[in-house]
């Protein structure tokens, strides 16, 4: 099977395996497992953060970090379809009791604009605006990026009412491997900052919450809290550093398959739309739901996976299990597709 469902599919390396059966361990809820401390030292490091946290999934991340930042009663300002509304199952008000205000944007993005505008003022009638939260790059905005200077500006607006501003990075190493911005001047824009292991790097679990010690030693009582005070947790963490220090530079091969695949649909009659490729996620269009499932559907039979994406859309993620000559063949199948 060629899986382009998404980049969470990807099964560990040899390489990978081998620095997971080698890892040295402890109990890490008494904070003593040497693979678990000397990934989150080594994240901490990368990004110029302060300290950082190993959870066990970017759901995890998020919901520690927005619940570390948010009163019960709060409010926070995100995209109406980012990952942490839409995609965590309602975990803002489970796990926090705040309500969201949710913005439009271009594929995923909000802006300074619109977030000035949906402050709240103090008064009774409305919730305090605690969290603003930015997606990069964006799920359902097909792996795009936002622009740097817009970052700043949000950032520098959140500042001056100490509004603290997060980022879902689930996929921020594919942001950086483009935009070529320094880790450590990207994430000084941040308050808190988590990213995933598990989706494009390799690993087969685990994602990391970075912000300052205070709001990490917050962030771990909530963990444990939600269950996620794991023991001998280095055997995972030890994926997760090798996928830190192996795989990131080669995210640009992704994004070059992506490319090519992009140029493979573009050129097909049935293909309405393909939205513009910019990190490792194509979604394209198709003039019917109809046609939508029965393309999956063929494609399955020949051994190719995507997801649906909408009434019309269909996604393909590539990832490190994807191989030039995999993009090869699947555009070859789907050239013989008689839709
Ligand atoms: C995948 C993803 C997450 C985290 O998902 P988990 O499956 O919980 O690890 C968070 N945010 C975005 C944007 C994602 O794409």
């Amino acid at each position: 099977m060629i899986d382009y469902r998404s980049d969470t599919v990807t099964k560990p390396t040899k390489e990978m395996l081998e620095a997971m059966f080698n890892a040295k361990v402890g109990d890490d809820v008494y904070q003593e497992d040497t693979s678990v401390n000397e990934l989150q030292d080594f994240a901490a490091d990368f990004f110029g953060m302060e300290a950082a946290l190993f959870c066990s999934s970017g759901t995890q991340s998020n919901q520690i970090g927005i619940n570390v930042h948010v009163q019960r009663g709060g409010e926070v300002i995100c995209h109406e379809e980012s990952h942490i509304y839409k995609y965590e199952g309602g975990g803002i008000a489970r796990n926090t009791s705040a309500s969201v205000r949710l913005l439009k944007g271009e594929r995923g993005r909000i802006t300074v604009e619109d977030v000035i505008k949906n402050i709240n003022p103090d008064d009774i009638h409305f919730p305090p605006t605690a969290l603003v939260s930015l997606e990069d790059t964006t799920n359902r905005g097909g792996g795009a990026i936002y622009d740097f200077e817009e970052i700043k500006k949000i950032s520098q607006c959140c500042r001056s009412i100490n509004l603290p501003l997060h980022l879902d990075g689930a996929r921020l190493m594919n942001a950086l491997v483009v935009n070529k911005i320094n880790p450590k001047e990207y994430a000084s824009q941040f308050d808190s900052i988590s990213i995933c292991l598990s989706k494009g790097l390799g690993a087969p679990i685990g994602s990391l919450l970075l912000g300052t010690k205070a709001y990490i030693q917050q962030a771990r009582r909530v963990r444990k809290v939600m269950g996620g005070g794991m023991r001998q947790a280095g055997y995972i963490a030890a994926a997760g550093l090798y996928a830190l220090k192996n795989n990131v530079q080669r995210l640009e091969i992704d994004h070059q398959n992506a490319k090519t695949l992009e140029q493979g649909l573009s050129q097909l009659e049935w293909v309405k739309n393909v939205t513009p490729v910019v990190t490792n996620i194509i979604i394209i269009e198709v003039a019917s739901e109809e046609i939508k499932n029965s393309i999956i559907l063929t494609l399955k039979e020949k051994g190719i996976l995507c997801s649906s994406f909408g009434p019309m859309a269909i996604r393909f993620v590539t990832h490190l299990d994807i191989s030039v000559e995999d993009i090869e063949k699947t555009i070859s199948v789907l050239k013989g597709l008689e839709i």
